[in-house]
């Protein structure tokens, strides 16, 4: 199952850009998570669990997507935060607050707890706890997560000479290098700092026709720019696309101005991935609204 490539017009540019619009796969369970979600859903059931477990930040598309799978599939789900403060202010958290409304039951844990999320010793407090469950890591990223993310490129997607995503735990990028034919290059954009990332991607993968881009991360994970929401809010008026500022916001600034300073070959033909991600638009205009700076147009 592909989903549309939209054409971004680009102005006296030889250059074409197209965007692989995953973010309306589905209105909660948004892009790359639904395909990380898919198999994992698959060999949940086949194991004949009842619970899906998982853990998230306060705005987590992920946290959201495993809420909304769980209803969907019949599988409870219980998901461990990262923020002890959290517990008081599901309501003020849009995020949270419609994850609890799909039946997540959470577990609130402090910041150095949750560093020890993946210890065999935590799971095993968590199991005598919640009973039996099928664990889903972090943002969701395992083998079966990148088995479902190899099938985002389709045929017609061969004729792009570069593809280009996002990249937070490095799952997505590695199912799309996966299916990558070796003529492609993948360029992935990271949402955060770090030097982690490429041994994890290569962990995971068996070709090296792919580079991290490291330039456009804002600062880190979550941290956002004047120039980079106004970035996002023109972005939707050229092009009728809406971007998030986590991920997708932050990507397409690398891709355009990567473009603008001539970084393609003349006549590259580019596919950027929507990799969705458009529900935390909300928690991040909360925030902007409390520093009393510029918000995400948001229309519908
Ligand atoms: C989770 C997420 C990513 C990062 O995906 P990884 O597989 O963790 O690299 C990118 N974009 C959006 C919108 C996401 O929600």
């Amino acid at each position: 199952m592909g989903s549309t490539n939209q054409e971004i017009y680009l102005e006296n540019k030889t250059i074409s850009l197209y965007i692989k619009r995953e973010d309306l796969l589905h209105p909660y369970i948004s892009g790359n998570k639904f395909r990380k979600l898919k198999y994992n859903l698959v060999q949940a059931k086949k194991e004949k669990k009842e619970t899906l477990l998982t853990f998230g930040g306060a705005f987590s598309n992920h946290i959201l997507a495993v809420a909304a799978a769980g209803k969907e599939k019949g599988f409870k789900t219980i998901g461990i935060i990262r923020g002890e403060e959290l517990k008081d202010k599901i309501a003020e958290n849009p995020t949270l607050q419609k994850a609890k409304d799909f039946g997540m039951v959470y577990e609130f844990v402090d910041r150095e707890i949750f560093k020890e999320r993946s210890s065999p010793k935590f799971i095993q407090q968590l199991t005598e706890k919640f009973g039996d469950f099928y664990l889903i890591p972090e943002g969701g990223t395992n083998e079966l997560a990148i088995k479902g993310c190899e099938e985002i490129l389709t045929e017609t997607d061969e004729k792009f000479d570069y593809i280009c995503c996002s990249v937070g735990t490095g799952g997505t990028i590695s199912g799309l290098i996966n299916c990558s034919k070796n003529s492609q290059q993948v360029l992935g954009f990271p949402a955060l700092k770090g030097v982690f990332l490429r041994e994890d991607i290569c962990k995971f993968v068996f070709k090296s026709n792919w580079d991290l881009i490291a330039d456009y991360h804002f600062g880190g994970y979550a941290k956002v720019s004047i120039e980079l929401i106004l970035f996002i809010n023109d972005f939707y008026q050229k092009h009728k696309v809406p971007l998030d500022p986590i991920y997708t916001g932050k990507m397409l600034f690398g891709v355009m101005d990567l473009i603008n300073k001539n970084y393609f070959p003349e006549n590259s033909k580019i596919l950027v991935i929507h990799t969705g991600g458009l529900q935390g638009i909300t928690g991040m205009n909360n925030l902007l609204k409390q520093k009393k700076q510029i918000q995400i147009n948001v229309y519908d």
